[in-house]
């Protein structure tokens, strides 16, 4: 453990209040200035400090992209990984310890392209993690091109005469695939994105936060997606899948807010009970075999 982690990780657990300020690294940001990205970090920070999370308690995960490197910024545990593997590596992290707080971040080239293939299966599962997609609909890093989530049309320097593909909606399809708590928020509307990744980190179960983060370089959407960002209406029901469906394929506005939370067993509290009940049925198959590496 870094001994800034290990001074500063008191939280719930001692006298000492966090604050925002206690989450953040000595490292230099390199983001182009203005950049979406910027507004989730800050979110992030006041979201650890609402929650009072022991920076020991602190896993940030992430792969490859321009969001891959906010981990860097924060005063916590992280492993930024090949592209795309970010959530298999989450899903490790937190079986291996039940009690950390795993919150993974990355673009939506990160999620929905080069590892769009593990959310399915992170969802139906349900595992305890906090997915935050910082999502720009344009790959950056590499300076531009068209993504999972760019509109028809967009022209950019891999489709000169516009893209011919359509955008997914990563909304319908986190619900689809069996995500317990399914959300939108824009980079630029702050105390939202902290209500919302609060709740995200205090639900128990897989989130996913499709975070609108504009590219302000390379595709800069900012007046637009604010313009167009309303909350979810106050008597919207969050538990109604059918109706969250509806709501994520509306084209009227970018709806922002919770669109479908369910409580149901996370993979873990499965995993858990599973071993319990081999046990209590006299199956040491996993202790036999660990005996044999004592
Ligand atoms: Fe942000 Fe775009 Fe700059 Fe990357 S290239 S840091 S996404 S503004």
């Amino acid at each position: 453990m870094a001994d800034g982690l290990a001074q500063r990780a008191t939280g719930s657990h001692g006298s000492m209040q966090l604050t925002p300020k206690d989450y953040k690294s000595d490292v230099e940001n390199t983001w182009c200035p203005g950049c979406g990205d910027f507004g989730v970090l800050s979110a992030l920070y006041q979201t650890f400090a609402k929650l009072q999370i022991p920076q020991k308690d602190l896993l940030i995960v992430s792969g490859i992209g321009c969001s891959g490197r906010l981990p860097v910024f924060v005063s916590s545990y992280s492993f930024h990984v090949v592209h795309g593997r970010a959530l298999p590596v989450a899903l490790g992290a937190k079986m291996g310890n039940p009690d950390l707080h795993v919150v993974v971040v990355g673009g939506d080239g990160d999620a929905y392209g080069i590892g769009g293939g593990h959310i399915p299966h992170v969802a139906r599962r349900n595992s305890n993690l906090t997915y935050i997609v910082m999502d720009n609909s344009t790959y950056g890093l590499t300076k531009g091109q068209v993504s999972p989530t760019s509109p028809r049309g967009k022209k950019s320097g891999s489709t000169p005469y516009g893209s011919y593909e359509e955008p997914i909606n990563p909304i319908a399809m986190a619900i689809t695939y069996g995500a317990s708590f399914v959300a939108r928020a824009f980079s630029g509307k702050l105390q939202e994105m902290v209500d919302i990744y609060s709740k995200a980190m205090q639900h128990p179960g897989f989130s996913i936060i499709n975070t609108l983060s504009p590219c302000v370089t390379f595709y800069n959407t900012y007046k637009d997606w604010a313009a167009a960002t309303q909350p979810l209406p106050a008597d919207y029901d969050k538990t109604d899948k059918m109706k969250a469906l509806e709501w994520a394929f509306r084209t009227d506005k970018l709806w922002t807010g919770i669109f479908y939370q369910q409580e149901r067993q996370t993979f873990e509290d499965a995993i858990h009970a599973t071993v319990e009940k081999a046990e209590k049925a006299g199956h040491r198959v996993l202790q036999e075999i660990m005996a044999k590496f004592d």
